[in-house]
């Protein structure tokens, strides 16, 4: 079994941190060290990572932190091919570990995945979209009503 208070809770800071980031009180550089803080804080305890992110998951890239809406496609950096991910595990990791959530918009998919190995942005965008269903790549808002407050 493991604990929802914990990512309730950091989801709360979580939502602090994004009102600072739209109205420009921080950088996103800050917010996103910050955002991947709070990501990693779940671990304090038996928490998962989405449930503190829940206020931009699959609805903001995890590392420019754009707001994408309905219809945008963004793409989970763990969804890529199996082989990719066994030859390349310590560069995958390393993305994860500079981003605030690990679902990434496509240019932001395209330019890391690139820095791994050239033509593996577009490869592996489209081997996820060959092997998962649509709705796993694209903007879905997974908020409960009773998380939705503006
Ligand atoms: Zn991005």
């Amino acid at each position: 079994m493991s604990c929802h208070d914990i990512g309730r809770g950091l989801s709360s800071v979580v939502k602090v941190i994004l009102k600072k980031l739209d109205s420009g009180e921080i950088s996103a550089d800050t917010a996103r060290d910050l955002l991947h803080a709070c990501r990693m804080g779940v671990y304090w305890c038996d928490g998962n990572e989405y449930e503190a992110m829940i206020q931009m998951h699959q609805m903001r890239c995890g590392y420019c932190l754009k707001k994408l809406s309905k219809g945008d496609t963004i793409y989970d950096l763990n969804d890529v091919s199996n082989s990719f991910k066994t030859e390349h595990n310590d560069e995958i990791k390393a993305i994860d570990a500079m981003a605030a959530d690990y679902f990434l918009c496509r240019e932001c998919f395209e330019k890391l995945f690139d820095s791994i190995a050239p033509g593996a942005g577009e490869e592996q965008r489209r081997y996820i979209e060959e092997k998962c269903s649509e709705d796993r790549w694209h903007y879905k808002d997974c908020r409960r009503p009773w998380e939705i407050d503006e």
